[in-house]
């Protein structure tokens, strides 16, 4: 496991113009404008969230994985982490961090992938591949399957072994841990709190996540 110096807040709960509760397994999708600062908050810890973010105004042009790593040379996005889209617009910055390491690699939970990986009793159990679909389906105008891109992990590590595999570890977040996006351009953020019960990213029984947007 790695970790990083924690990057705390000085946001107040009570001066936040939205917040909501993310049960385990279910997804959010909302706008963040430029400037909005956007706090997810691992309440029971040990819960995987995975993230994509787009250019509101233009969601083809989305969150890139390939761009943010190179820029910033390193796998893991933690304070300081810029997002970028394929054509490299700034679309979010980690302004504080207490879990202090993210994971860019893993993508999402699927049907096919859990069934290949955990056997085909999986086949019907709830992925984050589902609530993804679920959620653009709600702006079926402007986003399809295809915007379902390489996404960020939150409170996730996964460790890369010698022969070049790599695996999910348990125990990342603790309760309370959190992480803050400000938005530096006009931003789509949808997020999935992962239901996989199959591997140690949502410590084998998903909880929920605490969402706060503050306004600049
Ligand atoms: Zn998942």
């Amino acid at each position: 496991m790695i970790e990083f110096e924690k990057k705390f807040s000085d946001k107040k709960i009570e001066n936040a113009i939205y917040e909501k509760i993310i049960p385990a397994g279910e997804g959010w999708m909302h706008p963040l404008d430029e400037g909005q600062t956007l706090r997810i908050v691992d309440l029971k810890g040990n819960q995987g969230l995975d993230f994509l973010c787009y250019d509101l105004h233009n969601p083809e042009d989305h969150y890139s994985a390939t761009q943010t790593i190179v820029r910033q040379k390193k796998l893991y996005i933690n304070t300081g982490t810029v997002l970028v889209t394929e054509t490299g617009k700034e679309l979010l910055e980690i302004v504080a961090d207490t879990c202090t390491c993210h994971e860019t690699m893993g993508g999402a939970c699927a049907t096919e992938s859990n069934t290949v990986r955990y056997g085909h009793h999986t086949l019907n159990m709830k992925t984050c591949r589902d609530t993804f679909l679920m959620k653009i389906s709600e702006h079926a105008d402007k986003y399809c399957k295809v915007d379902l891109v390489p996404n960020v992990n939150l409170f996730a590590q996964i460790l890369k072994l010698e022969d070049g595999s790599f695996e999910f570890l348990d125990g990342i977040s603790k309760p309370g841990s959190y992480v803050e996006f400000k938005a530096l351009n006009d931003t789509m953020i949808l997020i999935s709190n992962c239901p996989q019960i199959n591997n140690p990213c949502s410590g084998y029984a998903p909880t929920p996540n605490a969402i706060y947007i503050w306004d600049k």
